[in-house]
């Protein structure tokens, strides 16, 4: 099954060299999850072939315009395309009144509902729940409130050895089996789980953490993850700029993505000083080797093997 992030814009500020400003959609399983919404985002949306109704969730990091001016535009669209189903926001308090202004003065109904989840960017929380998978919140350091956003699908079950399972077995001996369970008939052990099974599929885990100072706070939250993605907005020697800004160079980035023990980094929400992103990237795999450029259309999967 798909865990798998799409790059959707990938610059802080403002657009330029063709980089648009953030948002990313990340698809585990059947559902869609975009992060943040930067102002070209539907346009990426449509240039990528993505149905903007297979999103459901929105999650919205922080109020600042790079983040957030393109949400207005996407949720008129869902609504002039006649969506129906409810849309579920997540964002810092201020944006529900943002939205509802908007669509008070343009005399919009919208044709379907939004439900709005208020963020608290103090201290982390569980903020999505479903059958497979978790969202936290990840409490950043920036100039305004901002969160970032761990997804975690729950562990999951034992997959059945058709191969040794004798055919006849009940479905309440498979849940047994899948749940890890021996099955007894009475004192008698009749079907031996790691005969019957195989282990179950690797649970997959995304962070992203943008836009923030570089904060070692978060470590215990993005430790041993699959995918990172951290802001990465200058080189190392633009620090005290960095500092200023509430932002993180790529040096740091790294240095997070090694102190956590991540498997992979993503870097982006770059500077529109730079034109070139190679150094960056050459920063960052001094210190951790398996980084990547965030760059727009890219995609990252994690295999659940
Ligand atoms: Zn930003
Ligand atoms: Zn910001």
């Amino acid at each position: 099954m798909p865990f798998e992030l799409k790059i959707l814009g990938s610059n802080s500020a403002t657009p330029v060299f063709n980089r648009h400003q953030s948002s990313q959609l990340l698809q585990i399983e059947n559902e869609y999850f975009l992060i943040d919404c930067g102002e070209a985002t539907q346009h990426q949306l449509i240039r990528f072939k993505i149905k903007f109704n297979k999103i459901n969730h929105i999650f919205i990091s922080h109020l600042h315009g790079d983040h957030v001016l393109g949400l207005p535009g996407l949720i008129s669209t869902m609504h002039l395309n006649g969506r129906q189903r409810e849309l579920h926001l997540y964002g810092p308090p201020g944006l529900n009144e943002i939205l509802t202004l908007q669509l008070k003065y343009s005399e919009t109904i919208l044709s379907y509902d939004i439900h709005f989840h208020e963020l608290d960017a103090k201290e982390s929380k569980t903020i999505l729940d479903l059958d497979n998978l978790t969202v936290q919140t990840i409490p950043l350091n920036h100039r305004i409130d901002c969160c970032g956003f761990l997804f975690k699908e729950k562990p999951k079950k034992r997959r059945i050895n058709k191969e040794t399972l004798p055919p006849e077995t009940s479905l309440l001996n498979i849940i047994k089996l899948k749940n890890g369970e021996d099955v007894y008939e009475g004192e008698k052990l009749v079907l031996k789980n790691e005969e019957m099974t195989f282990p179950p599929r690797k649970s997959r885990s995304f962070a992203y953490c943008s836009d923030t100072r570089y904060t070692e706070t978060i470590l215990p939250m993005i430790k041993d993850i699959d995918l990172l993605y951290h802001e990465s907005t200058f080189l190392d020697d633009m620090k005290e700029r960095a500092i200023e800004t509430f932002h993180t160079t790529a040096l740091e980035a790294a240095t997070l993505a090694k102190k956590a023990n991540v498997k992979r980094l993503i870097i982006g929400h770059f500077s529109s000083r730079y034109k070139e992103l190679e150094p960056l990237l050459e920063e960052a795999k001094t210190v951790f080797t398996n980084s990547s450029l965030a760059i727009e259309g890219n995609n990252f999967s994690v295999s659940d093997d």
